[in-house]
């Protein structure tokens, strides 16, 4: 028998599937098997993707496996991975690492050892007499089989084992995730509202295969998604089948995986990067052989081993860390279309901030009111133009009033540290980057400047290194500098500060979250962060600083991105008796998207978006492709970049460039895009090109990366 393998290595050029012989000791291997290989003078991983009859290679070219390790990749995970590969212009390769058992190779099950009473075993015949030891080993196996650590005496243990009356073996161990106690959950246990029983009523029915199998749960921050989430997940193992539930990111979501334990218990698995390697391997292993039915967990998720699959949840569907930064730049809510089409699935995509991809796409359920009747807070627009500081006067009087009152408030400010960029007032100079084309950004309390792109820190300049002067302006102000005023203004309320710097080490993220939750009054303040997914019952006041910032940068998300926004840090506000109020400053809050979210108008703001993106043929009507090509040295970077676009003249998309990019960690980019109507048509056109332009002599150097469907 032929075993076609892809190996596991990182050469774009190496590419699979190669042929080995299976000799006997490995007559169990088959599709998604995962072996140890001899490739190219080396030991490496390489998973297989079909078996033969034969090979076109002669028997003495053909080489035996090594070993084949005990997990193996469902055979539908092995076409997931490669079409992930294909769909996004990656290697096979890097598309099977996707699907492959966590630490495949490295780690291992944990084993120890076991004693157990040995069946038909007669103490009282044992000649010569059992000593007192020997009794009370037995007397504790009594009630079953127990770890042959806890179990005392090992010489007596395993004189035991030699007179056959009990039997020592090697078991596996399971490696727990610590689960961090999350207090119960006031809507726990609730009936369900009509809009969520009418939900969940058409999500069981595609269950049972009728209607349309993609949905989209649009209800509104309150009206209680996770319930019918639960019920979803629930119907889904009633009918025998699996599920997957994707959230943004664990640590921001604590609250919501602690629902499903809650609910589900140990037949839940949670797969995420911040568990240790032996407890990710474990609990795909739990997953793989159906010993857990749920899986909970961010995008990777969407590749988790689950036999029987009936539906695939994905919380906070707007949320952008569903796209992957690194090759293979997958989006999981695309991957999980794909994934539930394969295993006749449900896809449910729940928000109060719908995309308008699936807004146009998906078939949805409304839930327009929250659960406990009240209304939306009411958001006031307050224009900063002309007004100095970072905060308005409105804003400053209601901070006041929860000091006074002794309530909470959520600040956002999307950007870090204390000063944006800092310059010289006598000649001019901006402190940059080395590597980047970007400004420092002043950290005061770590006495640096940072770049917030490649991880460069200098020490905070004393004097201008050109001119010589000591007068130094900041400009803009970050959260750390938001969080120092904040703190004088509310004092003596506590301030607590969550962004990507406050938060940094594991669990960290978690505990920010839990104090600002234990306190009686207080301010969160920080990025994006702080608009995701938490429920804190009494918060009265949210506040969103500088909310056009990003309406100012060139990109066609960017209303998007600040409709969502703000619409969801307005949703943190109001959920208790006390009811709540929103106040959001920006330069122009006459701006459209601005406008929409204070009405909280997802529909009115949907409508008018997409009729923009098919005026300007922008995704969904379109999809984008794009190209960066990056080098050392300025020139080659655009050379290939052009290249590319020559390449692609024949094909039937609009190309966009080449435009150069800012430098970055020290490399020169140009990027082209391609929009294009037909997608599978333009990604093979790129793929192609840029297979034999990166093959090419000519742009050595240059690296490539291809980016499908960009955010
Ligand atoms: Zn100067
Ligand atoms: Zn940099």
């Amino acid at each position: 028998m032929i075993a076609k393998v892809e190996p596991l290595t990182t050469a774009r050029a190496l590419r699979g599937p190669f042929d080995y012989r299976l000799p006997a000791s490995l007559a169990g291997v088959g599709k998604g098997s995962v072996l140890v290989v001899p490739f190219a003078g080396r030991r490496v991983l390489g998973v297989v993707t079909a078996l033969a009859e034969r090979s076109e290679l002669p028997p003495e070219k053909l080489a035996e496996p090594i070993e084949a390790l005990e997990a193996s990749v469902p055979p539908e995970l092995v076409d997931l991975g490669l079409w992930t590969a294909r769909e996004y212009c990656s290697t096979p390769a890097r598309g099977l690492q996707l699907v492959l058992p966590p630490g495949a190779g490295r780690v291992r099950a944990k084993r120890r050892l076991v004693a157990e009473l040995a069946p038909d075993a007669d103490p009282d015949a044992a000649r010569p007499p059992l000593g007192p030891r020997q009794r009370a080993i037995l007397a504790a196996l009594a009630d079953g089989p127990r770890p042959a650590a806890e179990l005392g005496s090992h010489a007596a243990l395993r004189s035991l084992e030699r007179r056959g009356l009990v039997v020592v073996r090697h078991a596996e161990q399971r490696r727990r995730p610590a689960q961090r106690a999350v207090g119960a959950h006031a809507a726990d246990g609730l009936e369900l509202t009509g809009a969520q029983r009418a939900a969940l009523a058409e999500i069981v029915a595609a269950l049972d295969g009728r209607g349309e199998r993609r949905l989209l749960l649009h209800g509104v921050t309150g009206s209680g998604k996770t319930e019918v989430y639960l019920g979803a997940v629930a119907a889904a193992l009633e009918r025998g089948r699996s599920a997957i539930v994707l959230v943004p990111e664990i640590a921001l979501t604590p609250q919501t995986v602690a629902r499903f334990r809650r609910r589900f218990g140990d037949t839940v698995a949670v797969l995420h990067s911040k568990l240790g390697a032996g407890e990710r391997h474990d609990e795909w292993l739990r997953l793989r052989r159906g010993e857990a039915r749920v899986c909970v967990g961010p995008r990777s998720a969407v590749f988790a081993p689950l036999p029987d699959l009936g539906l695939i949840v994905i919380d906070e569907e707007h949320d952008p860390s569903y796209k992957q930064d690194g090759d293979p730049r997958y989006d999981a809510r695309h991957v999980a279309e794909r994934r539930a089409e394969q295993a006749g699935a449900v896809v449910l995509a729940g928000t109060a901030t719908p995309r308008p991809e699936s807004w146009q796409r998906l078939r949805r359920l409304e839930m327009p009111q929250r659960v406990d009747g009240r209304a939306l807070p009411p958001v006031e627009l307050a224009g900063m133009a002309g007004v100095a500081g970072a905060l308005h006067e409105r804003t400053r009087e209601a901070l006041e009033e929860v000091r006074r009152r002794g309530e909470k408030a959520i600040v956002l400010l999307n950007r870090r540290g204390w000063s944006n960029f800092l310059t010289c007032r006598s000649c001019a100079r901006v402190w940059t980057c080395p590597s980047c084309d970007v400004s420092l950004v002043l950290h005061r309390a770590e006495g640096v400047v940072a770049c917030h792109h490649c991880g460069h820190r200098e020490p905070v300049p004393q004097a201008c290194p050109d001119c010589g002067s000591v007068s130094l302006a900041r400009h803009g102000a970050g959260t750390e500098r938001l969080e120092h005023e904040l703190a004088e203004l509310v004092a003596p309320l506590p301030v607590f500060r969550l962004d990507s710097d406050a938060a940094a080490g594991r669990g960290a993220i978690g505990r920010v979250l839990a104090r600002f939750d234990a306190a009686p009054a207080g301010v969160l303040v920080g990025t994006q962060m702080v608009a995701k997914g938490h429920d804190f019952p009494d918060v009265t006041l949210g506040v969103v600083l500088d909310a056009d910032a990003t309406l100012r940068f060139p990109d066609f998300r960017a209303e998007e991105r600040t409709f969502a926004l703000v619409a969801q840090l307005a949703g943190r506000s109001g959920r208790g008796p006390r009811g709540g109020r929103v106040i959001v400053q920006a330069l122009q809050p006459g701006a459209r998207c601005l406008r929409h979210a204070a009405r909280h108008d997802a529909a009115g703001f949907l409508a008018e978006e997409l009729e923009r993106r098919a005026l300007l043929a922008y995704p969904p009507f379109s999809h984008l492709i794009r190209v960066v090509c990056a080098c050392e040295e300025p020139g080659p970077e655009l050379a290939a970049a052009e290249a590319l676009r020559d390449a692609l003249a024949g094909a039937d998309a609009e190309l966009l460039g080449p435009a150069p990019l800012f430098r970055l960690k020290g490399r020169e980019r140009a990027q082209l895009v391609l929009k294009a109507r037909d997608r599978s048509a333009a990604v093979a056109a790129v793929r192609g090109a840029v297979e034999r332009l990166a093959g090419s002599r000519e742009h050595r150097g240059v690296s490539w990366a291809v980016d499908v469907d960009p955010q």
